[in-house]
């Protein structure tokens, strides 16, 4: 992994207004990686790979992420920072919508990473379900929404994402196999372990 090249594309990144993961969040994802050596990661929402990228090295020995991104520049770019940090060969790319490339993966993962269209949390929760190893990690970012999901302000452009936020939060706080913290780091970090030896389905 070239450090030098992972700092440019973050720079870049930020400059051009990608939603890149914050410092505060990644930090917390970094200790959760460190201590878990996935072996499987998937990924929803890949923008310029930069998560992916700083993700890859906490990976065990062939170990594998896979990555969602619907906007076809941003797939472009990514594979092109993949390729010069050196980590092409552990991370896949999948061009698509998550709301259709999701039912057509059976994989066991180790841990999801949701970082996409807020109003699809619901919908990429049960799908990470179906997908998760018995003791895997849900890790769900942007989840208090600047502050809008713990408001009662409903009023806001944005009300959809908000609701649908505020059910994820509702779902992965209320199910008994899923144990939850939800953290106030960057745009809000939800971390929720599976209980293990449950059967979720
Ligand atoms: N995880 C990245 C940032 C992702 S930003 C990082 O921290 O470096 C969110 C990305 O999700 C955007 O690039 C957006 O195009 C993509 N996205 C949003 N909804 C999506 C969907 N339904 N399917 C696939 N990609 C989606
Ligand atoms: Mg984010």
């Amino acid at each position: 992994m070239i450090k030098e090249e992972l700092e440019k594309i973050k720079q870049k990144a930020l400059n051009d207004h990608i939603p890149i993961i914050m410092d505060d969040t990644l930090e917390v994802v970094d200790k959760i990686l460190r201590e878990k050596k996935p072996e499987r990661i998937l990924e929803i929402g890949t923008a310029i790979g930069y998560s992916a990228m700083c993700f890859s090295e906490y990976l065990q020995k062939d170990g594998k992420i896979d990555t969602i991104e619907r906007d076809e520049e941003r797939v472009q770019e990514a594979r092109i920072n993949i390729e010069k940090v050196g980590v092409s060969e552990k991370i896949n790319i999948y061009f698509g919508d998550a709301v259709e490339i999701l039912p057509t993966l059976d994989e066991k993962y180790d841990i999801v990473f949701i970082d996409a269209a807020k109003g699809k949390y619901p919908f990429f929760l049960k799908e990470a379900l179906r997908m998760m190893k018995p003791d895997g990690i849900i890790l769900a970012d942007n989840v208090l929404y600047k502050g809008y999901v713990m408001s009662d302000y409903n009023k806001h452009k944005q009300r959809t994402a908000v609701r649908n936020l505020r059910e994820y939060i509702k779902e992965v706080t209320q199910n008994p196999n899923i144990e939850t913290e939800i953290l106030e780091v960057g745009d809000g970090l939800a971390v929720s372990r599976i209980r293990k030896n449950v059967c979720i389905m």
